[in-house]
């Protein structure tokens, strides 16, 4: 496991209790090594305890109860669950994970979603209303990212098209695999590789993994965006495909898409533009006089796009959007099995069966908020944006890396950022901690667009870095993990955790 691209959000989140036992665990001699690992199992305990804090005070199910339970107590269950979690990302404590949270959205999205919760776009011909759902998100996405400009319309085995995928990752996922045997087949390629910035989203290291393309990391310059000229010197004849990010999952940056899609084309290699995060945000940023840089389908260079609707699209979670230049690329996405005995087999996605009422839930959310509420919502978002950056400038112990608009990473050269974001976990604010460098950052999204949250965060962020800065001695409950990451022993056990971690997620 490759710990540097681990998802920010898992890392940031991570139980502070595991990280100072690796810490401590690093440094050890052999004889306290093995005192340690005995207190690991307890260590675990008490993780297991606040991962599963429910385990004493709800029935645990290890098996299907004999006889049905009663669905009204089913649901009242729930109802208690929701009622505990809810406040968290509806006050606008969580950075990101709730991108609209309106009361009224939900309830519209949870209509649709009851209306068809029996479609398997699987079967096209009995749901041929999801094939119209998912044509048409298609096209509204791939309209929003430039395919009406793309200079393609004549010729359709040229025009934008794309798939609706399940999230972000498989996005990314189906375009690296989409690169790989394209190359495959048109260049003969047999050892592909892809160049990604440092900064790009992790799905790319899972496809590497997953696909066996070799990932090669462009470094990022002093203001986080993809160092062009690093990025041309990577490129070799197994080079695939190149990435760029609009913007970057850890720092909101956009990298010069415009240079790096055009360096691409020269050499008659994919680009890829993960617009997972910005897809739905960027163009209407661009509409209300933000200064925007290129990154869609206008630029000749981008051959794919990757869009999140239940990011700022505000769908329900659980639908993407991968976008091509041209159908004939689009072509190496699918699976076709011809002489399976269960019949003629297909699928545009990793998935077989799919769950239709996302599709129709994203169709319906894309419909109901329109042009006007994406602008709107953009417009408030990035005024957020703006009102944080101001006060996050005023904070003399902190900086913000780069110039982002609405995902703001902060970090400190005189104080631990990480104690500063362990004390805004004390006022229930749930941040992304971020490595290489040190920083922390708040993703904003309309939750916090609510009147008053800024304001709060705001105060919350002075008040955690004057405690700080007053308690200086005190020991840093994230602190070390990051610091541990960048060595190589460190790397395999803090991996050893996360596999452990992840188990204990299963737990029952
Ligand atoms: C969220 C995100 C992804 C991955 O999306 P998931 O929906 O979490 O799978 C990829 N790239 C960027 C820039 C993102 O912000």
């Amino acid at each position: 496991m490759d710990i540097q691209k681990i998802s920010d959000s898992f890392i940031g989140r991570i139980n502070p209790r595991l990280v100072s036992w690796a810490f401590k665990y690093l440094k050890a001699v052999p004889a306290v090594r093995r005192k340690l690992e005995k207190e690991f199992e307890g260590l675990m305990k008490d993780i297991e305890r606040q991962v599963k804090p429910y385990s004493k005070t709800f029935t645990t199910y290890t098996g299907i109860p004999e006889k049905g339970i009663e669905r009204d107590d089913i649901l009242k269950q729930m109802e208690e669950f929701k009622a505990l979690e809810e406040a968290r990302w509806k006050d606008g404590f969580a950075s990101g994970a709730v991108y609209n949270g309106d009361e009224k959205h939900i309830r519209f999205l949870n209509q649709v979603y009851a209306l068809n919760s029996q479609a398997n776009p699987l079967h096209s011909d009995i749901w041929p209303s999801i094939s119209k759902y998912e044509g048409e998100i298609v096209s509204m996405t791939a309209k929003m990212l430039g395919a009406g400009k793309a200079g393609a319309s004549g010729k359709p085995e040229k025009q934008i098209c794309g798939v609706v995928s399940s999230g972000g990752t498989e996005s990314i996922l189906l375009a690296m695999k989409t690169y790989r045997d394209w190359a495959r087949d048109k260049k003969g390629i047999t050892h592909p590789e892809m160049i990604v910035p440092v900064s790009g989203h992790a799905a790319f290291d899972k496809a590497s993994q997953y696909f066996k393309i070799k990932i090669k990391h462009i470094p990022v310059d002093e203001n986080y965006r993809a160092d062009v000229s690093a990025a041309r010197k990577m490129i070799n004849r197994n080079t695939i495909v190149i990435a760029g990010s609009a913007p970057s999952f850890p720092h909101g940056i956009v990298d010069p898409i415009d240079e790096l899609s055009g360096l691409a084309r020269e050499r008659g290699i994919g680009f890829h533009t993960d617009a997972c995060l910005g897809g739905f945000i960027l163009p209407w940023a661009e509409r209300l006089g933000y200064d925007i840089p290129p990154f869609d389908f206008r630029l000749p260079g981008v051959t794919s796009i990757s869009a999140d609707t239940h990011k700022y699209g505000y769908a329900a979670k659980g639908t993407s959007v991968i976008l091509y230049r041209g159908s004939d690329l689009r072509h190496y996405q699918y699976f076709k099995a011809t002489d399976w005995p269960g019949g003629l087999y297909f699928s545009a996605t990793f998935a077989g069966s799919r769950p239709g009422a996302l599709s129709a839930a994203c169709w319906a959310a894309l419909l109901s908020v329109g042009q006007k509420g994406y602008m709107e919502a953009t417009r408030k978002i990035l005024e957020t944006g703006t009102k944080i950056k101001k006060a996050i400038r005023e904070i003399s112990d902190l900086f913000i890396l780069g110039d982002p608009l609405w995902v703001i990473a902060f970090g400190s050269k005189t104080l631990d950022i990480y104690r500063i974001m362990d004390y805004m976990a004390g006022r229930n604010w749930s941040l992304n901690g971020l490595h290489k460098p040190s920083c922390v950052h708040l993703c904003i999204t309309l939750r916090h667009t609510q009147p008053g949250v800024a304001e709060r965060f705001i105060d919350d962020l002075r008040s955690a870095v004057t405690f700080v800065k007053e308690h200086p001695g005190e020991k840093g409950g994230m602190a070390p993990v990051y610091g541990l990451a960048a060595t190589i022993p460190v790397r395999s056990i803090v991996g050893d955790l996360l596999e452990r971690y992840i188990d204990v997620l299963y737990k029952v």
